[in-house]
């Protein structure tokens, strides 16, 4: 019998590839785009199980106790992680409390929790394990505690000027938790998942490796990867619809840049944080901010929140509009060109949610300098605009669908 898994559709460039048996360890990698197609780690469950348990105990761990202190002028104030969130909400910043409680701590703690039902002894019922997963892989593309821990060390540098730094052994489980969350996430495999479901090939006729799926008729689920004949619409395995191409999806891509190039000017215009001084108030904006860490000498820590917080939102945007028009709008697209327009749209994905650095490294300082006779940082109405642009772009780049950039591809 023909195993029908063995064949697969690129998510990103729609070749049909039939993949060989890969070995533990190994990944098979689309001949085309270079995109991955299937991976297979050692013991799978049994890794992420203990990685997903690990991460779990030392996120509860180091959320109890004080994690991370300062003591300016001989005043201490020590913070718990939940103490960035409690600060946030009573400044009333709950737009930003309630990105920093999901991002950075509900929707990982939801994933971790995920993975270990799937790689349970116990089984589920399929159609549990099917909504385990959609959930899984909705929230895959929020969940930034790393980012969170990089925002945590810039605002170290931001604050050594002012005071003295320490960090308890709650700090060391946290930074725990990052490694081994990140871990369980890179020896999850939710194909495994999927294909322990129902086979991932509902196509009606014999397939042929090399061709794309539009020129077969047939199309790629956008949520579990099975090959579907073009026209149905919901997919037999996870039950979501889709199309073989979301062409209409580049308008909604458009849309939303051009909302976040409008939000840009605010969220660089207003004032991102306010520092009050014996009494007197300043606020700075993130260029304002850059340009303090510069002249103070921590230029590395200057050219991160250049980059992560003024270089590449602008980049993102002006990427995509590229993106949109090369995919739709070019005439002329040779193999050479779709391949560096699909590693330009590889990096738009990936950088996307870094841009959120700022705004932690922003809650982590109002957090810690408070109460103090000396000073005291609190967050500005920018930090809000700002938010909402990362967000938004990442929306967008969400929305865009890259197999529209190999379409009309000349060989
Ligand atoms: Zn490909
Ligand atoms: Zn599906």
């Amino acid at each position: 019998m023909i195993d029908t898994n063995l064949y697969t559709l690129c998510s990103d460039c729609d070749l049909l590839v039939q993949l060989p048996a890969v070995d533990i360890e190994h990944k098979a990698v689309c001949p085309r785009c270079h995109n991955l197609l299937n991976k297979k780690n050692r013991n799978m469950r049994l890794n992420t199980t203990i990685y997903a348990l690990c991460a779990l105990i030392m996120l509860f761990t180091a959320s109890g106790f004080i994690f991370i202190d300062i003591t300016i002028l001989g005043n201490f104030n020590g913070v718990t992680v939940l103490d960035v969130l409690t600060t946030l909400y009573r400044d009333d910043y709950r737009f930003i409390a309630l990105i920093f409680l999901l991002f950075v701590l509900i929707f990982p703690i939801f994933n971790l929790t995920i993975m270990l039902l799937l790689c349970a002894k116990r089984s589920l019922s399929r159609y549990r394990k099917r909504d385990l997963l959609i959930i899984y892989e909705k929230l895959i593309h929020w969940c930034m505690p790393e980012i969170f821990l990089t925002g945590i060390l810039v605002s170290f540098v931001k604050l050594m000027s002012y005071g003295q730094i320490g960090i308890t052994t709650a700090f060391i489980a946290f930074c725990l938790f990052v490694f081994f969350y990140l871990k369980a996430v890179l020896s999850f495999s939710t194909k495994a998942c999927w294909d322990s479901i129902a086979t991932n090939n509902f196509a009606h006729k014999p397939l042929i490796a090399g061709e794309t799926g539009i020129n077969q008729d047939i199309r790629l689920c956008d949520c579990c990867h099975a090959i579907l004949p073009a026209k149905t619409v919901h997919c037999p395995r996870c039950k979501q619809s889709g199309k073989p191409r979301n062409r209409d999806k580049i308008q909604w891509t458009l849309a939303l840049l051009a909302t976040s190039l409008i939000i840009y000017i605010p969220a660089n215009l207003f004032g991102i944080m306010i520092t009050v001084i014996l009494g007197s108030a300043s606020s700075a904006t993130i260029l304002d901010g850059v340009i303090y860490m510069w002249q103070a000498g921590d230029i590395p820590v200057a050219l991160v929140i250049l980059t992560a917080s003024i270089i590449i939102p602008i980049l993102k945007i002006v990427s995509l509009s590229g993106l949109c028009y090369f995919a739709i709008g070019s005439r002329h697209k040779s193999i050479h060109n779709c391949l560096n327009m699909n590693r330009l749209y590889k990096v738009v994905e990936f950088i996307g949610k870094w841009s959120m650095i700022d705004i932690f490294v922003v809650s982590v300082i109002s957090a810690l300098v408070r109460n103090q006779q000396m000073m005291a940082i609190y967050p500005d109405i920018g930090i809000i605009f700002f938010a909402i642009v990362v967000i938004v772009t990442m929306i967008a780049s969400h929305q865009f669908d890259p197999r529209l950039i190999w379409d009309r591809v000349k060989n």
